[in-house]
């Protein structure tokens, strides 16, 4: 293991196009919008921004585009201090977009085109203290980047996100899995999932999360905060707690911290912009 790398991120990079729309557009209908913005985004950088902010060596490894869009994602992984070396550049395709409409009730819908990120899976991943995937990437990546984990002592952990069911094969390759309720529920409920793989973190949004480690739950306080957006605060969580398992931290202590990461990261807007800073988490944390 490559002592010297935190957290291996093996995930996706998307340009979000977001329009404010008063609301959701039926069939074969033309309503205007009153605003639009582009945002980086996708699991992987997210999750990957969040590790490097709470002070993680962090390598993304993805694929892009030969565009615009995937140069300014580039750019972005470069000035978080981001290692980019493994985020390839393909020829071909065009880089991830998640075309995103915000209504006035706050609802948000979604139309994600994988492009680059449904490429060919890493080559020559290093290894590092952790690595951390999501799923809008191939599995046979995640499942490759695991075993080369597994092999050399490395702390796996997945976010399970976007939901999809998972092979036993996968699951016991997972040291620590990280879904939703919504997500828990696809993969077949708490007992299923708890059985097969070492630590089950369940985010409940509001409410914390629930920790299940060999048949006994642990509830992890929620931190009370202004919730401005709530875009990102899954990601915040994931990449927090890989950077604090990186650093040899508790589960119990790894945990707090990246709920209070979560909650940080709904109090401002977008995904990338909303990763929080360690020193903000640690101030949340001791208050
Ligand atoms: P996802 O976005 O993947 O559905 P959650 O909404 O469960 O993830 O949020 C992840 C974590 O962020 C939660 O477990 C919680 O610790 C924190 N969090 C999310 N929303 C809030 C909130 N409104 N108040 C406080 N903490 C929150």
């Amino acid at each position: 293991m490559n002592a010297d790398i935190d957290v291996v991120v093996v995930g996706s990079l998307n340009l979000d196009l977001v329009v404010r729309a008063p609301r959701q557009p039926g069939g074969g209908e033309t309503i205007s919008g009153s605003d639009y913005s582009e945002y980086a985004g996708g699991k992987g950088l997210n999750q990957a921004v969040a590790a490097a902010r709470s002070g993680a060596s962090v390598v993304l490894a993805g694929n892009v585009g030969d565009d615009e869009a995937g140069r300014r994602l580039r750019s972005i992984v470069r000035s978080e201090g981001i290692d980019d070396t493994h985020l390839r550049t393909l020829d071909d395709v065009a880089t991830g977009r998640a075309i995103i409409t915000v209504d006035d009730a706050g609802e948000n819908s979604i139309i994600i085109v994988a492009g680059a990120n449904g490429g060919p899976a890493p080559t020559d991943l290093p290894t590092g203290r952790v690595v951390l995937a999501q799923l809008e990437t191939t599995i046979e990546g995640v499942v490759a980047a695991f075993e080369q984990a597994r092999s050399v002592g490395s702390i796996t952990v997945l976010n399970p996100a976007p939901a999809v069911a998972l092979t036993d094969e996968l699951l016991a390759l997972c040291d620590v899995l990280v879904p939703n309720e919504h997500e828990v529920d696809l993969l077949g409920g708490r007992d299923r999932v708890a059985e097969r793989v070492g630590h089950l973190v369940v985010t409940l949004g509001a409410s914390g999360a629930d920790h299940v480690r060999a048949g006994v739950t642990t509830h992890v306080d929620p931190f009370a905060v202004d919730v401005v957006d709530t875009t990102g605060a899954g990601d915040a969580f994931c990449g927090a707690l890989a950077s604090r398992l990186a650093v040899g931290s508790s589960m119990d202590s790894a945990l707090r911290y990246a709920a209070a990461a979560g909650a940080l990261a709904t109090t401002v807007p977008g995904a990338v912009p909303s990763q929080p800073h360690a020193s903000d988490v640690r101030a949340l944390v001791e208050s």
